[in-house]
C-alpha cells in the first residue's frame, strides 16, 4: 500500500517551499488511495515548538491537505536508540570527538589541498584508552555512521538515474554528543516502520538520500522510491532562500491567497504540464505525477497567485463568500447583488469592503471641469424610486437624450462622478446598490 509523509520540522512556519513538498506527497497517496502521514521531526527539543506543531496542522487544514494520521519523532526516541545500538552492534556506528573548530580546520585544509571536504575517519583510528581520556576531556562524543565506500545508486522519480560515490561524502553524524538523535537517522527508522513507499522532498536532500539508503539496508529495511524536487527560486531565478521567511502560508492567507489558487500552481509548477486553475484539491489528483516534473530550478512569483486567487472566487457562489461579504458590512438582504457586483473585480476577499465602502458611502466624485454642466443635467435626471437592475439603462437613456451625448462621452463621466473611478464594476449592477443616491431616489 502507498504511503507517503510530510515530515516537517516544527521550528518555524511552513512556505512555498514546503507546500511543494507537503502537496506531492499528498497527492502521491492519495491518487493510489494510500496513506499520508504528517510526521512531525521535532527530535530538537530547542528549537521545535508546539506553537509551530499547531501552525503546521493549521495551514494544512486551510489549504484541505487532509493527513490520514500524526506521528512525532519525540514520541518515538526508543526506537531509535533501538536502531543505533543495532548499528553500534554491527561495527558500523563510531564515535568520534572532533569538536565544529578542529573539523572546520580540517575541511579549510583539504579544500586547500584541492580535497573534497570529507571527514577523514580519523576517530575510527583511536584505541579505547584514546577515547576513554577524550570523553574525560570532551564528554561523549557524536556518533557516526560508517559509510561503505561504493556507489550508491537509485532510480530518482524527478532527477532519474543517480549514482553517488560514498567515498565522497563525511560519515554521517547520526547522534550528537549530548544524546540528541538526529533526523537522519530518524527518518530512516520512521521511514521503514512506517512503511513508506514514496518520499518526495527537496533537492537539499541528496546526500541524505545517499546515506539513508545505506542505513535502511544496514538495518534490514525495504528502501522507498525517492524523487527529489527542485528548489524554488524568485522570479528573476534568484535564491528564494532568504525571502521564504516572507513567503510562510500564512503570510499568503494574509495577504488574501486563496489555497486554490496556490495549491492549483504548485500541484503543477516547474512540471510539464500547464497550470490550470482547479476548483478541488480532488481535481489535482488523478493528472499529477511527480516524474513530470523537471530536475532544473523552479521559478516561483508570488504575483501570480492573485491572478488565480481572483480566478477562483469569481467562480464562487455567494455561498461561500457569505461570510466575508458579511465582514465586509454588507447587509444580508443586498448580498446577493452585491457579490453578482463586486465577484468579477475581486482580486482578494479584502476588496470587498472598498466596495461596500463606495456602495456605502458613495465615493468622492471626479468630475472634469468641462463635464460639470453635464453632470448636474445627468443627476437632474436620476430616475425616482428604488434603483434596480434597469436604473442604469433607463437613466443613461434618458441623459442621452437630454444632453445629445453618447457612448464614451456619455457613459464615462457618469461612472465617475458616480464612483470616482474609471473602472470598475458593471454600473448596470451597481446602481441598485448606491445607498446614498438610492436613498435620494
Ligand atoms: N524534517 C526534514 C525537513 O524538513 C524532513 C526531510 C524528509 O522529508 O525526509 O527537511
Amino acid at each position: 500500500m502507498t504511503t507517503t509523509r510530510f515530515a516537517p520540522s516544527p521550528t518555524g512556519y511552513i512556505h512555498v517551499g514546503n507546500l511543494r513538498t507537503a502537496l506531492m506527497n499528498y497527492l502521491i497517496a492519495r491518487k493510489a488511495g494510500g496513506t499520508f502521514i504528517l510526521r512531525i521531526d521535532d527530535t530538537d527539543p530547542e528549537r521545535s515548538k508546539e506553537e509551530y506543531v499547531d501552525a503546521i496542522k493549521q495551514d494544512l487544514e486551510w489549504l484541505g491537505l487532509h493527513w490520514d494520521r500524526v506521528e512525532r519523532q519525540s514520541d518515538r526516541l526508543d526506537r531509535y536508540a533501538e536502531a543505533a545500538e543495532k548499528l553500534r552492534a554491527m561495527g558500523r556506528l563510531y564515535e568520534a570527538f572532533e569538536t565544529p573548530t578542529e573539523l572546520d580546520l580540517k575541511r579549510k585544509k583539504q579544500l586547500n589541498m584541492g580535497k573534497p571536504p570529507v571527514y577523514d575517519r580519523a576517530a575510527l583510528n583511536l584505541s579505547e584508552a584514546e577515547k576513554e581520556a577524550l570523553r574525560a576531556e570532551r564528554g561523549n562524543g557524536v556518533w557516526r555512521f560508517k559509510l561503505d565506500h561504493e556507489r550508491i545508486e537509485w532510480n530518482d522519480g524527478i532527477l532519474g538515474d543517480i549514482s553517488i560515490d560514498a567515498a565522497s561524502v563525511s560519515d554521517p553524524v547520526l547522534i550528537r554528543g549530548d544524546g540528541q538523535v538526529l533526523y537522519t537517522i530518524a527518518s530512516v527508522v520512521d521511514d521503514t516502520e512506517m512503511g513508506v513507499t514514496d518520499v518526495v522532498r527537496g533537492s537539499d536532500h541528496v546526500t541524505n538520500t545517499a546515506t539513508q539508503i545505506q542505513i535502511i539496508k544496514a538495518l534490514g529495511g525495504r528502501c522507498p522510491r525517492f524523487a527529489h524536487h527542485s528548489l524554488l527560486t524568485g522570479p528573476q531565478g534568484e535564491a528564494l532562500s532568504k525571502r521564504l521567511g516572507t513567503l510562510a502560508l500564512r503570510d499568503l492567507r494574509e495577504q488574501g491567497v486563496q489555497p486554490m489558487a496556490l495549491l492549483s500552481l504548485m500541484a503543477r509548477l516547474g512540471s510539464s504540464d500547464p497550470v490550470e486553475l482547479r476548483s478541488e484539491v480532488e481535481e489535482l489528483i488523478d493528472g499529477f505525477d511527480v516524474n513530470r516534473f523537471g530536475a532544473a530550478p523552479t521559478k516561483f512569483d508570488v504575483q501570480d497567485l492573485f491572478p488565480l486567487t481572483a480566478k477562483h472566487l469569481q467562480s464562487l457562489p455567494l455561498a461561500d463568500v457569505a461570510g466575508a461579504v458579511a465582514d465586509a458590512g454588507v447587509p444580508d438582504e443586498l448580498a446577493e447583488p452585491f457579490w453578482a457586483m463586486a465577484r468579477e473585480n475581486t482580486t482578494t476577499l479584502a476588496d470587498l469592503k472598498g466596495w461596500w465602502e463606495l456602495c456605502r458611502d458613495g465615493a468622492d466624485p471626479l468630475i472634469a471641469e468641462e463635464d460639470q454642466e453635464f453632470i448636474a443635467e445627468a443627476m437632474a435626471l436620476l430616475p425616482e424610486g428604488t434603483f434596480d437592475g434597469e436604473t442604469w439603462s433607463t437613466w443613461t437613456k434618458a441623459v442621452k437624450e437630454a444632453t445629445g451625448r453618447k457612448g464614451k462621452g456619455l457613459f464615462m463621466p457618469l461612472r465617475k462622478a458616480l464612483t470616482g473611478m474609471e473602472r470598475g464594476p458593471e454600473m448596470a449592477a451597481l446602481m441598485p446598490l448606491l445607498q446614498v443616491i438610492r436613498a435620494r431616489g
